[in-house]
């Protein structure tokens, strides 16, 4: 039967209810009617609560250490997680200037745009011409998030796993310089070596009078 013949609509089929197999989670909860009750967990929970609360007030009234928080900058933890990302540091090459190379690529991945560099350019060196004249980074606005060291094509900037001295009360003061960088924590072991400058080529005295025009 078609619309419009005049003829009663079609009743839809009926089909039989989906059964979906829900996922069974590992740590999916199982209650007893004890906790479905809620509230006596709720009470337990701010029982916990304000036993550790009390526990520490009286450390901390009679003298003792209470809550395990460290207070920086007065306070110092040497343990940081060995991958922690901490301040950075600038390798440098055997002659003790920068690995880097002023790609830009480090800024350029940079979400928080605090690295700022100032390209030099040596015409001694082509192997590697740019080099950083400035070289600096707001910490004032850093997140610490490590993309400026995976961006880096020539292991040039890397991060140690601590952060000393890190705070200041004035946020003009928070620029990290070329030289803290290179000169803080001095690493030279890079994974990609420089081919050494080189040296203008001198001719001995015995090979240059060979080379010397013969008198006729
Ligand atoms: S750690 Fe992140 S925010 Fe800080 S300079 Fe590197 S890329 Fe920028
Ligand atoms: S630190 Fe690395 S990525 Fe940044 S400018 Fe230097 S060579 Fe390029």
């Amino acid at each position: 039967m078609t619309p419009g013949d005049g003829g009663a609509p079609p009743r839809p089929v009926a089909r039989p209810p989906v059964r979906y197999a829900r996922p069974q989670y590992w740590n999916a909860n199982t209650l007893t009617w004890w906790e479905r009750l809620y509230l006596p967990e709720v009470l337990r929970g701010l029982g916990i609560t304000t036993g550790v609360f009390l526990r520490n007030m009286a450390k901390w009234l009679t003298g003792r250490r209470g809550a395990v928080t460290t207070y920086y900058p007065e306070e110092r933890r040497p343990d940081f997680a060995p991958r922690n990302r901490g301040k950075h540091v600038l390798t440098q090459r055997p002659d003790g200037s920068p690995q880097c190379i002023a790609c830009n690529m480090c800024a350029t991945a940079c979400p928080a745009k605090v690295i700022e560099i100032e390209p030099g350019f040596d015409p001694d060196d082509p192997a590697h011409p740019k080099y950083p004249v400035r070289f600096e980074i707001d910490y004032s606005r850093c997140v610490f998030c490590g993309l400026c060291v995976e961006a880096c094509p020539e292991d040039a900037i890397r991060m140690e796993p601590d952060v000393p001295d890190l705070v200041a009360t004035d946020r003009y003061n928070m620029w990290l310089t070329m030289d803290e960088m290179l000169t803080w924590r001095p690493q030279a072991d890079v994974a990609k070596p420089y081919p050494p400058k080189p040296v203008p080529l001198t001719l001995s005295p015995s090979v240059q009078r060979g080379r010397a025009p013969s008198n006729p």
